[in-house]
């Protein structure tokens, strides 16, 4: 290669650098105005039982920017999670959906939880208890409808104590689960140490493979020693009927994915399922 391939590179990636240090500090400057103009939308994605009836929903963030329309999570929560501001959308979120369990409970629908996820950089930014606390008092909610997903990347920094926040939050009464439970690389050295209510594999990653016979013995692995250690397992990314009795063979007991429902507007999930 010569030198100018390899300068052409370096201006490249300067070039990508600048970008999106322009992004981090335009979307960063623009998240308060954003809640408060509510471009932030929860969306939900239903959560079924083996017979596919709705048993809750996974709150998903979604930005409708005035000029980038609809941003999905990837396009904004990586940054957030480095400078912090993850912790306003979480917040955001948590409030969300316990308004909307509060609603719901008035209206005589107190059948589905709604389950939110827990960046690891919460750990860092709040304290997460006292929050968490403070909404369920506040709406007048049963914390146990509330499911916090949590990830393994949380137990890379603090361990002890944050291993106490999740302890004391279950002590409370918040559901726990263990989000995209085998894409990290801790799995299942993290079991040993860890308790959580629910384990959530998602399959996305196992099936981006060419063995589908080999990566369907890894999840029955797993659906068993999750079985073993007294967890139910919930799948996410379940896009095939195949995949769905697969998964009803092994005895998984739950089920997420578009095969059921994509995220959808909280009006949609109403209407569909209230
Ligand atoms: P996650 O928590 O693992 O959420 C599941 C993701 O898988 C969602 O993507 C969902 O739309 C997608 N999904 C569900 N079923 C299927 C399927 O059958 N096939 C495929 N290909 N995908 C499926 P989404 O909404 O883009 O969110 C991506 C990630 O962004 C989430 O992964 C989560 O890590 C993060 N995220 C989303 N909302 C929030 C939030 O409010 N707070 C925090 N901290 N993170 C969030
Ligand atoms: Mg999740
Ligand atoms: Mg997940
Ligand atoms: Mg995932």
């Amino acid at each position: 290669k010569n030198k100018e391939d390899y300068q052409n590179k370096i201006f490249y990636y300067d070039d990508k650098i600048r970008e999106l240090k322009y992004w981090e500090q335009r979307l960063s400057g623009e998240l308060d105005n954003a809640i408060n103009d509510n471009q932030l939308k929860v969306y939900l994605q239903e959560q079924c039982d083996g017979d596919g009836k709705v048993i809750g929903a996974e709150a998903l963030i979604r930005w409708i920017h005035p000029t980038e329309g609809l941003m999905p999570p990837y396009r904004f929560i990586p940054m957030f999670e480095k400078n912090g501001l993850i912790s306003k959308v979480d917040l955001f979120v948590w409030k969300e959906a316990a308004k909307l369990l509060k609603k719901w409970q008035n209206e005589g629908n107190d059948e589905y939880y709604i389950s939110v996820n827990i960046s690891p950089a919460d750990f860092y930014f709040l304290d997460i208890y006292k929050e968490l606390v403070r909404i369920v008092e506040k709406y007048e909610i049963n914390p146990a409808k509330l499911k916090l997903e949590i990830t393994e990347t949380l137990i890379m920094k603090d361990v002890e104590s944050r291993l106490m926040i999740v302890e004391k939050l279950r002590d409370f009464g918040f559901t726990v689960e263990m989000d995209d439970f085998g894409s990290g690389y801790s799995s299942l050295n993290m079991l040993k140490d860890i308790s959580v209510d629910v384990l959530k594999l998602d399959m996305g990653f196992l099936y981006k493979t060419k063995d589908e016979e080999k990566s369907r013995k890894i999840i029955g692995m797993i659906v068993q020693l999750s079985k073993a250690l007294d967890m139910p397992v919930i799948c996410e990314g379940v896009e095939t009927k195949s995949q769905f009795e697969f998964l009803k063979n092994i005895k998984c007991d739950y089920f997420q994915g578009y095969l059921f429902a994509k995220p959808v507007s909280i009006e949609d999930f109403e209407n569909k399922n209230l």
